[in-house]
């Protein structure tokens, strides 16, 4: 099957596309309805079908043979442990807790929390709901109890699942009193958290409400997976909008298993038996599509890594993993790449080892510099791709479909639409624009199966962020252009959501946080570029007058409330005095163009500016900022 007769069939035919591929899914109940389209422009696939997604992970597996074949090998550098399941021990592990669920009370449609560290528990954890229906949010183990509380709030779990501790390099973050903070400022209060005992660290369990994980699991049934609607949810992932409250993306059981499917064959050429490595946290949406779910329905080995590029213990940590296991192909962030390279430029580390089993090396969650993707491909000697998703999407917008014939990349873009994938330009009025014009980057309707539908709890919400900017389209948050040939490039976000090292944070959130320093009377928190990170915060304020306050003070109270509220990852540790900020005479911050200035860029100030002096300002404030990066 070639790329071209691929794309124009699911563009011409989007419902006769996905009914041939929804046939490499094995159903309970075969969909015989495919695309159901909505008013309010959502729309549903395989309305009528029915599916379990653990099923198709672990026991569809198993009865095609491959029982004994690796399906999961965790690799922990940071704990010095390697463990390996085959499909048989995987399934009685998830089938066990998935009893102990029942036996909790978890039914069908009931949401559970879990905030864990790269553990295989996690992993089980997730399929063990997906098992018996229940509808998993995985919390990132790096964000502060402020925020697993508001997610606790949104999705209202009647259970939470966690461990004693997670590993950072030598230190070793206890869990369970973030835990208990957070169940402190919520207002839900799940039944019961279940713990996870780690050695290097025990949590105290409280009595009534906690469990011990490996005590209570050894005395629980093995449970069979049940039959779900196509429609059913999955999960909830959560990831910053523009605004403080996270948006609960909801993914659901038939559209995410046909789109993984698809995704792991044609996007990245794998076959079962192959050897797969999606390097990230399960706690982002990578975890779920290339580390837990997309692997095992494909039936390869996904390798779990609870590691970093570098320092665990040093730049040739992939190569290892990579040579050890035999891995075929592998997803990392352009960061960790950037990081490995820092550290051995020359790649003497790297070539220590023998990759020789390596197809490829896939790059996405940030745009990927050319000077990292160039070093890389040399280095490595393998194909080095860029692809383009989001969490909402759940699988690839654009990629080089290496399954696929005639499939192309081009360096310096993150390649053509995938087949289902209608990706459009348009400018502000909503106009389509020409070729190697810049705008704001759309997917025409309807998305294909696998991308969200709806937002947990708020679905108006869903429909005003993504559908109702401009009527007949997804709105990504993505600016870009596509060249003559359909290639796409991807600049960057249009709203105020910045990427550090492939994290996707909300400044208004950041902003919220500066502003309630009571030394502040104005702030405006823009992404910056960084070398390794991509992005990361910079905060410029206005001093309330007479605050009294040094910068050095302010930024001690703002680094240590930021850390606080919303966590480590947000790198957030630069505060610039300024002033007045730039604003439209409407009397909107101005941040696209501080953007620019913090980057060193050109910039043409905007006519409706109140004051171009504020501009003149601001420069001389940042014009260090922008020679160091
Ligand atoms: P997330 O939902 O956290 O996966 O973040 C998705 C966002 O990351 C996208 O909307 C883009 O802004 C950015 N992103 C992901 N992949 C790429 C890429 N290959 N090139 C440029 N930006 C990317």
């Amino acid at each position: 099957m070639s790329y071209q007769h691929s794309y124009a069939q699911s563009i011409a035919d989007p419902a006769a596309f996905w009914a041939e591929q929804a046939r490499s899914v094995t159903w309970y109940r075969e969909p015989t309805v495919v695309l159901e389209n909505n008013a309010d422009g959502t729309h549903q696939w395989f309305p009528d079908a029915s599916l379990n997604s653990c099923y198709l992970a672990l026991d569809h597996q198993i009865e095609q043979g491959r029982g004994d074949q690796l399906a999961l090998i965790y690799d922990s550098p940071v704990t010095g442990t390697q463990q390996s399941f085959s499909y048989l021990q995987l399934r009685e592990e998830v089938a066990r807790l998935a009893g102990l669920l029942r036996q909790l009370g978890v039914q069908k449609g009931d949401g559970v929390i879990i905030y864990m560290p790269m553990v295989p528990q996690a992993a089980m954890a997730m399929l063990a709901c997906a098992r018996i229906g229940a509808v998993h949010s995985v919390v990132f183990g790096g964000f502060a109890a402020n925020e697993l509380a508001l997610r606790i709030d949104d999705a209202r779990p009647v259970l939470l699942l966690t461990a004693s501790c997670g590993l950072e390099f030598e230190r070793v973050i206890e869990y369970k009193p973030l835990v208990d903070r957070a169940l402190a400022l919520a207002r839900h209060r799940p039944r019961n958290v279940l713990v996870w005992q780690r050695p290097q660290a025990q949590a105290p369990l409280q009595a009534g409400r906690d469990l011990d994980w490996a005590q209570s699991v050894t005395d629980a049934q093995p449970v069979a997976p049940v039959e779900l609607g196509a429609a059913d949810p999955l999960y909830i992932m959560y990831t910053s909008g523009t605004t403080g409250k996270p948006k609960g993306i909801v993914r659901e059981n038939g559209g995410n298993a046909v789109a993984l499917h698809y995704a792991m064959r044609t996007v990245y050429g794998m076959q079962p038996g192959d050897v797969w490595w999606g390097i990230s946290d399960v706690g982002w949406v990578v975890g779920h599509s290339l580390i837990v779910y997309g692997p095992l329905m494909c039936g390869c080995t996904s390798v779990f890594y609870e590691g970093k590029p570098i320092r665990t213990p040093d730049a040739s940590a992939y190569w290892r993993v990579v040579e050890q296991y035999k891995v075929n192909a592998l997803f990392c962030a352009p960061t960790a790449m950037r990081a490995i390279r820092k550290e051995d430029p020359d790649a003497e580390l790297l070539r220590k080892h023998d990759l020789s089993s390596l197809r490829q090396l896939f790059l996405a969650g940030e745009k990927l510099d050319s000077s990292t993707h160039q070093w890389l491909e040399r280095v490595s000697g393998k194909p080095v791709h860029d692809h383009w998703w989001q969490t909402e999407t759940g699988w690839p917008v654009t990629a080089p479909c290496v399954g696929l014939e005639g499939s192309a990349a081009r360096a310096g873009s993150s390649n053509r639409a995938v087949p289902g994938y209608h990706v459009q330009v348009l400018d502000d009025d909503g106009h389509l624009v020409g070729p190697n014009h810049q705008g704001a980057i759309v997917i025409a309707l309807p998305l294909p199966p696998g991308c969200s539908q709806t937002l947990w709890g708020d679905h108006p919400r869903y429909v005003q962020a993504y559908l109702s900017t401009y009527p007949g389209y997804y709105h990504t948050g993505d600016g870009g252009y596509l060249d003559e040939d359909g290639f796409v490039y991807i600049m960057g976000r249009t709203d105020d959501v910045i990427n550090v090292s492939g994290h996707r944070l909300s400044t208004g959130e950041m902003e919220d946080l500066v502003a309630r320093h009571s030394a502040v009377a104005e702030c405006a928190v823009i992404g910056v570029h960084d070398d390794i990170k991509g992005q990361v915060p910079l905060a410029l304020v206005v001093l309330k007058d007479g605050a009294g306050i040094v910068e050095s003070q302010l930024l001690v109270d703002l680094v240590a409330s930021v850390r606080e509220e919303i966590g480590a990852l947000a790198c957030f540790n630069q505060v610039r005095l300024v002033k007045r900020l730039p604003k439209t005479r409407s009397g909107k911050i101005l941040r696209a163009v501080l953007r620019k200035i913090a980057d060193g860029q050109a910039y043409t100030p905007p006519s409706t500016v109140d004051d171009p002096a504020v501009l003149q300002e601001i420069e001389a404030v940042l014009s260090g900022l922008a020679r160091a990066s």
